[in-house]
């Protein structure tokens, strides 16, 4: 972990910064300050013979930097090079150009000063507008600003001359095209004051596979170039100058980790069973076609969820039958016979699409337009996807989700859509599954008190623990002044979570876990002794919660569980959850804490 052995000299005192961890590992490295003054530009008066050539230089810039994100978006995976789709857009944007073109003319300065004040306009009318998904455009604008500046004056990003081994990227915030511009052999980590997980940036960060902390806030105004910085990506904790103790301290953590890692990984294909023999499925979550290499690699059984709304949010426009059919399509092939859940859209709540002729505009989204709710009022989408589904289903093992379902009534509307599309397909002469599976997302309270009517019409349900938690407590599942309260095992969730399990037993058909709290593996004790049938968890949790499973006995996991739902303290649950693991398997302890 510390190459550098000079790094370890603990000379100045420990500033320690808190932010959310988006690609895990431990890391000491040095800081790499990326400053805004690395994209200032110098204003100059050009005469009226200057103004063509002024011109001709940023036709020339344009060009180049057309051909440089081509060039970039032909080396990246494909769910990369969509986020560029948005830079060209921007690149060929009339209105965009012809604003540059006129400043040049009239106010008879440089391309560079133009180039900035256009693009300034241009982000504070995006940043006025409500739509997110165009909010969110942005960064983009700002990105492709940055390049067209580079080209015009022949200056590379500071991030790609990077030399050094061991550099930690210090920033306010960094652009995709700058991230995929990294040099990966010799940055081993990023820490950036701004950014939520959910960014392309924490997308982009998060694929290239070093540790990543983003939500730092005041980091880069308290570090310096050079200065020794220890990162972990998993806890979202960041340190300026760790003391010697600390650096010692981590290097035995870290390679402790990485022998349990690989001893992990060595169960890659033995079955999710205790024991005692009692099977589970172990199935694994993605957002993009392209995560399923991550699943087959992890040793999951197939996927049992896929959230297709981040495919739709990842390109300019929505995807037609076709396109949704082959990304469907390439992940149940490669999984098969292995299950793949579809979840049907889950718009609405904090994820948005532009591209569709409606006004997200609510005062509390994630109780409102939002999942179900938003297909049922959609029908001609929401059987475009449906019909892309069924098609899909020749191709593997697919089976239909449904997200938010509160009322019984919604379910029965969205299985009369699914015969629609049904019968739409029998009429264009394209095979399905007929067959094909239906399941419900329990993620709404007033499901799980209802799982028994609702049973009636699905083959399983998922629990949506994430949601569950959210709505059963009260809480805002984004907001950091009330994540204290967000409870996994408080008793109502466990109560629900069983309720939901029982019932599904009694009418015959399984119940699964999709929700974070799922890929924890200090719960895997727990959840299997309420009788859980599946577990969908993040395929990087997947050795970790099969070796869980692999450590107990189910009639440890019962008792537990049967204690759990006696007890009245969340805390209680989970300290008991906690001397459980060390008992059954202390190198699961060592790897999470
Ligand atoms: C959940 O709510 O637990 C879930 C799996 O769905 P999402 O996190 O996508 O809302
Ligand atoms: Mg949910």
């Amino acid at each position: 972990m510390v190459d550098d052995p000079s790094i370890a000299a603990g000379a100045s005192a420990e500033l320690l910064f808190r932010g959310i961890g988006i690609s895990s590992g431990v890391v000491v490295g040095r800081v790499y300050l990326k400053t805004p003054h690395d994209d200032q530009v110098v204003e100059r008066d050009i005469s009226r013979d200057e103004v063509p050539r002024e011109i001709a230089r940023f036709e020339s810039a344009l060009i180049a930097t057309r051909r440089q994100i081509r060039e970039l978006q032909a080396g990246c995976d494909p769910a990369v090079a969509s986020i560029f789709d948005a830079h060209l857009l921007i690149l060929d944007d009339r209105p965009f150009i012809e604003n540059i073109i006129l400043g040049i003319e009239n106010r008879r300065k440089n391309v560079d000063v133009i180039l900035v004040d256009v693009a300034k306009g241009f982000m504070q009318s995006l940043a006025k507008v409500k739509d997110e998904y165009l909010r969110e455009r942005v960064a983009d604008v700002q990105d492709v600003t940055r390049r067209i500046q580079q080209n015009l004056t022949g200056k590379k990003s500071t991030l790609a001359d990077i030399t050094e081994s061991g550099t930690v990227v210090v920033a306010a915030d960094i652009s995709p095209s700058e991230i995929v511009s990294i040099n990966k052999d010799r940055v081993v980590g990023i820490a950036l004051d701004l950014g939520s997980p959910t960014s392309h940036a924490a997308i982009l960060v998060g694929k290239l596979g070093i540790p990543a902390v983003v939500g730092l806030h005041d980091l880069s105004p308290a570090a310096h170039k050079g200065d020794p910085i220890f990162i972990d990506g998993g806890k979202g904790l960041v340190v300026v100058h760790p003391s010697r103790e600390l650096i010692e301290q981590l290097t035995r953590v870290v390679e402790a980790r990485r022998g349990i890692t690989a001893k992990l990984a060595r169960l890659k294909d033995l079955a999710a069973e205790t024991r005692d023999g009692y099977r589970i499925v172990l199935s694994a979550n993605i957002e993009v076609p392209q995560d399923v290499d991550a699943v087959l690699t992890s040793g999951a059984e197939g996927v049992g969820l896929f959230r297709t709304e981040y495919f739709f949010m990842s390109r300019p426009e929505l995807p037609t039958e076709e396109e949704q059919l082959e990304a469907y399509r390439s992940v149940a092939q490669r999984l098969a016979p292995a299950p793949m859940i579809i979840r049907t859209l889950d718009l609405g709540g904090d994820k948005f699409l532009s591209n569709l002729n409606v006004s997200w505009e609510e005062s509390n989204p994630f109780m409102g337009w939002r999942a179900i709710r938003f297909c049922l009022a959609q029908p001609d989408l929401f059987r475009t996807q449906l019909r892309a589904i069924l098609r899909a289903s020749t191709f593997g093992n697919v089976k239909i989700m449904y997200p938010m379902i509160s009322t019984i009534d919604e379910i029965a509307r969205a299985n009369l859509i699914l015969d629609q599309a049904k019968k739409e397909l029998m009429e264009r002469g394209h095979a399905f599954n007929p067959h094909i599976e239906v399941g419900a997302m329990i993620e709404v309270p007033s499901a799980a008190l209802v799982a028994d009517l609702l049973a009636h019409y699905v083959q399983f349900f998922s629990l949506g623990t994430n949601d569950l938690i959210q709505y059963t407590l009260a809480i805002d599942r984004g907001n950091e002044r009330v994540a204290y309260l967000y409870e996994p095992t408080h008793m109502a969730i466990l109560r629900l979570m069983k309720n939901t399990i029982d019932v599904g037993h009694r009418s015959r058909i399984w119940t699964g876990i999709c929700g974070g709290m799922a890929s924890d593996p200090l719960m895997t004790p727990l959840l299997l002794g309420l009788g859980i049938d599946e577990l969908s968890i993040s395929p990087a949790a997947v050795p970790v919660v099969k070796d869980a499973i692999r450590s107990i006995s189910y009639s440890e996991a019962r008792e537990i569980a049967e204690a759990a739902l006696s007890s009245s303290s969340s805390v209680d649950v989970h300290e008991m959850s906690r001397e459980l693991t060390k008992k059954i398997a202390p190198e699961i302890l060592e790897l999470v804490e």
